[in-house]
């Protein structure tokens, strides 16, 4: 038997996955801090919804990084061993995230949805916006081939999820950069279009994650933890 060079493996690849989260916390970091400010300055609702919409990404990262932990602990105590309170931990930081999503996304719709038919004479969207949103979707489509071949390698399920959000992310952001380019080229209402857009993306990916995480605990629970 080689169990230990397995372990070794198994050790290893739970030190890359866990490397691959954290380059997503910190990506994520600078990218929600360089959106709301730029966001903010070059006047774009769009660029301003994408950033409040990567700061709901930090709390996705954050769940990521307990889960990978919490099952390295329960790997490192046992081989094979399932560690109940991580499925719990799991449900639990997920429905959080996904309300938290809920309310951000349809708080964005309603905000913009509002604005929509300001047509006085508010200053136009600059174009450091465009540069910034351009940028977000060059560094979240990095993040997810980043990601996702790291997610092959450790056979990782978090990790390959949370590398199709860095992509459904960069759609995201293209959308901003759309908005921002109507409204640059005179059609001001296009970036708060943007914005409303990607307010509702922000809102079904809270919901589709609610309603996994629901479905996953009720198939877990139907599964038979029945013999406790
Ligand atoms: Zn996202």
């Amino acid at each position: 038997m080689s169990s230990t060079s397995e372990h070794g493996r198994k050790k290893h690849d739970a030190a890359s996955a866990f490397r691959a989260a954290q380059a997503s916390v910190l990506l994520n970091a600078v990218l929600m801090t360089v959106q709301i400010a730029i966001g903010w300055m070059a006047f774009s609702d769009g660029l301003l919804a994408d950033g409040v919409h990567t700061l709901a990404d930090l709390g996705a990262d954050g769940m990521v990084l307990i889960v990978l932990r919490l099952s390295t602990a329960a790997a490192q105590r046992r081989a094979g061993f399932e560690f109940e309170g991580s499925d719990w931990y799991e449900t639990a930081g997920s429905l959080f995230i996904s309300i938290l999503l809920i309310a951000t996304g349809m708080e964005t719709l309603w905000t913009s949805l509002s604005h929509l038919n300001d047509t006085g004479n508010g200053p136009s969207v600059h174009a450091a916006a465009l540069v910034v949103a351009v940028f977000v979707i060059v560094a979240k489509e990095g993040l997810f081939r980043y990601i996702m071949s790291v997610a092959k390698r450790t056979r990782s399920s978090v990790l390959v999820a949370s590398a199709w959000h860095a992509r459904s992310d960069a759609i995201s952001a293209c959308v901003a950069v759309l908005g921002i380019a109507g409204s640059m080229a005179g059609v001001p209402m296009s970036d708060r279009v943007a914005a409303a857009l990607i307010g509702l993306m922000i809102a079904r990916m809270g919901w589709t994650l609610g309603w996994k995480t629901f479905k996953d605990s009720f198939a877990r629970t139907a599964a038979g933890t029945t013999g406790r």
